[in-house]
């Protein structure tokens, strides 16, 4: 027997802005799973920014995607199918072969998710890899402390909604930018943040140093370019950056320059340091134990935006680009 499914393959490296051509939906029939493997149908996958580095075949920390082959990412499912012990049928499950309606793999590939009263989708966000970014980021990386005044950029996606409520519900001073009127209204309205602005609405120096009076302690940077350059020109003195991406570049086809007040880091003793995280999985323990409740008493709110079905999965990608989103981009199989 085997299982009819589709998944997205990769058919062209994009040049800027992906396009629909770049990606081909193909029907396989998959092989029944062996000994130790599951076969799981796909409920959810997520699309996140670093897919875009990966459509690239450039050497980075992560392999690009091959041509001509399907995609992969997180992805949630269900187990239809079981041949490895202490899996069964109805067990959900969060893996990473994502773009795709099935999934045949070894069940050490896999982690079983008791998803209880929250949405199993919240595993691909507020607690899976992007939540585990926002607390890392923000705690380990930055080194956040009491009374940081915290400034977040792409403050109303997955990762910055939930650094900015970690930094509001350790008691801090937090700013957000976004890049629409509606998302800066929900950073205050919904997220609790103290000031937030539209960084298309004006300059982002002028917007910044206009909220942020007495500066900043800690930037968490999602998206480089003007926005970090703007953040070193307001940081107080020891100031803290966790560089977490650089979306406004990632469509780029070259280099987008680096900030001009690079001088400013030496004479305010300021740190920004990099980070991946898959160096901080060690933490997923904290994330849920931690924040897990808050999410589930209502304290932390997560929002997802949800296309449907496999076939718009490209679309969703370069939405979520574009800043379609807030809170979570996911796709529902
Ligand atoms: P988001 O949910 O934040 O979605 C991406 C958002 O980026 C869009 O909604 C859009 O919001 C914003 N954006 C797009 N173009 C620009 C631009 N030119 N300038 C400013 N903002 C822009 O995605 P994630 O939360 O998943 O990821 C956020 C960042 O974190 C990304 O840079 C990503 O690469 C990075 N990341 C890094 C990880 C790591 O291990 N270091 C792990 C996970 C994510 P808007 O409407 O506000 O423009």
């Amino acid at each position: 027997m085997s299982t009819s499914s589709r998944e997205i393959q990769l058919a062209a490296r994009p040049h800027g802005e992906p396009k629909p051509s770049d990606f081909r939906l193909v029907a396989v029939e998959l092989p029944d799973p062996g000994d130790g493997e599951l076969l799981v149908r796909n409920t959810y996958m997520s699309v996140d920014p670093y897919m875009r580095g990966r459509m690239n075949d450039v050497k980075s920390y992560t392999p690009p995607f091959k041509l001509d082959e399907v995609m992969d990412g997180g992805a949630v499912g269900e187990v239809v199918l079981s041949n490895a012990e202490g899996f069964a049928v109805g067990d959900v499950v969060l893996h990473q072969l994502g773009w795709r309606e099935h999934a045949v793999q070894p069940a050490a590939h896999v982690r079983k998710v008791v998803a209880g009263d929250l949405p199993e989708s919240a595993f691909l966000g507020v607690l899976g890899m992007p939540g585990l970014t926002a607390y890392a980021g923000l705690l380990d990386v930055a080194g956040m402390q009491d009374g940081d005044i915290v400034f977040v950029s792409g403050a109303a996606g997955a990762v910055g909604s939930l650094a900015g409520q970690i930094a509001k519900l350790r008691g801090n001073t937090v700013i957000g930018s976004a890049g629409s009127d509606e998302k800066v209204r929900h950073l205050v309205d919904d997220l609790g943040f103290d000031e937030a602005f539209n960084y298309k609405a004006g300059p982002v120096g002028r917007q910044l140093a206009a909220a942020a009076p007495k500066g900043i302690d800690v930037y968490f940077d999602n998206v480089g370019g003007d926005h970090l350059e703007a953040a070193i020109g307001v940081a107080n003195r020891n100031g803290r950056f966790a560089l977490c991406g650089a979306i406004s570049g990632y469509n780029h086809t070259a280099p987008a320059p680096g900030p001009r007040n690079m001088m400013q880091i030496v004479g305010k003793r300021l740190t920004l340091r990099g980070f991946i995280v898959t160096d901080h999985f060690g933490r997923l323990a904290d994330l849920h134990a931690e924040i897990g409740p808050a999410v589930r008493a209502g304290q932390i709110a997560f929002r997802e935006t949800v296309a449907d079905g496999l076939p718009n999965a490209p679309q969703a990608f370069v939405d979520l680009l574009r800043g379609a989103n807030v809170g979570k981009m996911v796709v529902k199989l």
